[in-house]
């Protein structure tokens, strides 16, 4: 039920606030990288301690440094910048205090008259992490809104993540995740381009504990030895950016050797036979030195895979990020289908109820409209989303169409994206920018307008699971703390513009999350007494699926007549990427080192570099090599980052 009426609008007067001097335990999701459940200490609006939640899907797990340490930090108003609404009285000049109905009048008579004078396809709104955490409840209100103005939503996910899920989606009709429970066997586990020690540290224990428990072998592919890549039974240092070559080197190797599933793939997979005709060409000795891995090596690696099943793959961000993305998660897809390694336990799991869909299932692609990265149908047609990646590229080009105005939701994007000269650029080009975020950063530079928002554990909202893979969870964020200032949930944002639209809008959260959980057939109360959280292990059934797989053939498409109508390539293909060494020698000569980055466990994407108890552990940005030459401190000083890694091109 929605409302155009008010209802909203007020701050919440309900819950921490009126008990800020009492000691109180809260249980709620990480607001981090949201995988576990804490039970957290407050105590004068405080977090005294965070303890990890004796609750099943925590699967025995600790809680990590960072989120320990990031949450007794919590955002101390002298890092936020501002806590109230702020406007700037011309491009560029100081800021002044606002109050919220200022701001918002402001804000929705610049998207009034755009709308009449360029078209609504002239506004778009970019999410990031920095707000809304994966919160289902702010992305669907997003959501929402932007159908209604008619513009376009632009997340980061397209070079994390969403990519994955639409390859596996084309593929097998499902994402596929790997199982790493414990107690369950998994002959092999592999870190490609994903480290845990990283992105998911608890996640080390399991996988230490399954090779000395259970025998399970662990292969590490990444330029980067990590500390597992040392305990790895195969560690392959790949060439940076060369992995589909790789891995369509293993399914030339697993196929010509005969050592896949022959039942499973006559009865499952369509397109085997072009398959094996594709990879012919890539064999060992021809990718050898494409990715500088031995052909022996890359054989060992294709034999652990068919002989150590099942098998459970990780890759990740570190492949999400590289220039074949898509058509390497559709290659890997295919290995597990020459194996049989889908949906089966300790392997790859067949997410069909995952419920990571509800966050962005209120997006809805504009018809008709032009918007960033067209050319890549593919991505828009299946997520409803431009592509942030082209966004900022259309912002200075105009093409195909003109960005007036940016409203830019907990998204550092001079941060996040490459070339930040270039990212600056384009924001001094748009003429009016919105930034709604818990605290002011460099996007502030170029923002009119300043939003705050409630940060960490200072939201209520609905939280999808990003990092879970081994089964299906939405948990509840509670509010433990009270925000400074006036910042409020994102939700609450949209729904007061929404009003000076006269758009419906959910009143509550509690109507907000009911309505979302009946999509599931939940209710908000059974979360609250389960967890608080939905959480169901994932089905493993698929010898009983009929038809097996939801693709429109029933079958794995291992040929894919979805992309080749797309006009893509319907099998994965390797090419070299652009400003290498092979495809721009020239370019090579004079830049004679490949750069790439690496996440720190210490910090989370581009945030938390304010937190003193994590700087002490790292203070300063991390440089490792591979190479000759020396880097100075004066070329590293302009730039902040996790970690980077400079290797000797090959
Ligand atoms: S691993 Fe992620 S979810 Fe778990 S405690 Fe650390 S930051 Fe939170």
């Amino acid at each position: 039920m929605m409302s155009s009426s008010g209802g909203i609008g007020k701050e919440r007067e309900e819950g921490p606030q009126s008990e800020s001097s009492q000691r109180k335990v809260v249980r709620t999701a990480c607001p981090l990288c949201g995988y576990h459940v804490f039970d957290v200490e407050i105590e004068n609006n405080r977090v005294e301690r965070v303890r990890p939640a004796p609750v099943p899907g925590n699967k025995g797990d600790g809680v990590c440094l960072k989120a320990v340490r990031a949450l007794q930090w919590h955002y101390p108003e002298e890092v936020r910048g501002a806590i109230f609404p702020m406007i700037r009285q011309n491009k560029g000049g100081p800021w002044k205090r606002a109050s919220w109905d200022e701001a918002l009048d402001l804000v929705a008579k610049r998207l009034k008259e755009t709308k009449e004078t360029d078209g609504s396809q002239a506004t778009a709104i970019m999410i990031g992490t920095g707000a809304l955490m994966g919160g289902i409840i702010g992305m669907q209100t997003l959501g929402q809104f932007a159908e209604k103005y008619g513009c376009y939503i632009h997340t980061h996910g397209e070079t994390c993540y969403v990519v994955r899920v639409i390859a596996n989606i084309v593929t097998c009709g499902a994402l596929l995740q790997p199982d790493l429970e414990p107690g369950i066997k998994n002959g092999s586990i592999w870190l490609w381009g994903s480290n845990p020690e990283a992105s998911l540290p608890p996640m080390v224990k399991r996988i230490r504990l399954k090779q000395k428990n259970e025998g399970s072998k662990l292969v590490v592919i990444d330029p980067r030895r990590t500390v597992l890549a040392k305990k790895a039974d195969l560690y392959l240092p790949v060439k940076p950016g060369t992995d589909l070559a790789l891995i369509l080197a293993m399914l030339n190797v697993i196929i010509k050797e005969e050592l896949y599933d022959k039942e499973f793939v006559d009865k499952y997979t369509l397109g085997f036979d072009e398959l094996k005709k594709h990879v012919a060409v890539y064999t060992p000795e021809h990718v050898e030195d494409i990715v500088n891995i031995p052909a022996s090596d890359i054989r060992k690696a294709a034999e652990i895979y068919a002989k150590d099943q099942p098998a459970a793959i990780f890759a990740y961000i570190g492949i999400d990020g590289g220039p074949h993305a898509f058509q390497f998660h559709r290659a890997a897809v295919s290995l597990h289908a020459l194996l049989g390694n889908i949906d089966v336990a300790g392997g790859m799991l067949l997410r069909e109820k995952w419920t990571g869909w509800l966050a962005s299932s209120a997006f809805k692609a504009q018809e008709g409209k032009p918007c960033a990265g067209q050319p890549y149908s593919i991505y828009t047609k299946f997520s409803n989303e431009g592509s942030p990646a082209y966004f900022l590229e259309s912002v200075l080009r105009g093409d195909p169409c003109e960005y007036k105005n940016l409203l830019i939701w907990g998204y550092n994007t001079v941060r996040m994206h490459g070339d930040s000269n270039r990212v600056r650029e384009a924001l001094k080009k748009a003429e009016f920018i919105v930034q709604v975020d818990p605290q002011m950063n460099e996007v502030s530079d170029y923002a009119d307008v300043f939003l705050p928002v409630r940060a960490l554990l200072e939201k209520q909202e609905l939280g999808s699971l990003w990092g879970s893979f081994d089964n299906d969870q939405l948990y509840l964020v509670e509010p433990c703390i009270k925000a400074p200032g006036e910042g409020l949930d994102d939700y609450e944002i949209v729904w007061r513009l929404s009003e000076r639209f006269g758009f419906e809008h959910w009143k509550s959260f509690e109507e907000a999350a009911n309505e979302t959980l009946s999509k599931i057939d939940y209710t908000l109360d059974k979360m609250k007494a389960e967890g608080p959280w939905y959480w169901r292990e994932t089905d493993k059934k698929w010898k009983t699926r009929t038809p097996a797989f939801r693709t429109s053939s029933g079958k794995i498409e291992l040929y894919s007549k979805v992309i080749e109508e797309e006009g893509f390539n319907p099998l994965p293909t390797y090419f070299e990427a652009a400003e290498t060494h092979v495809s721009s020698p020239n370019i090579a000569r004079k830049y004679p080192l490949i750069a790439t980055d690496f996440r720190s466990p210490n910090y989370l994407h581009s945030r938390l570099h304010d937190c003193p108890g994590l700087l002490k552990v790292e203070p300063e940005p991390l440089v490792e090599r591979q190479g000759l030459r020396k880097i100075s401190r004066k070329e590293l000083s302009d730039y902040r980052w996790d970690g980077l890694v400079l290797a000797q091109a090959y």
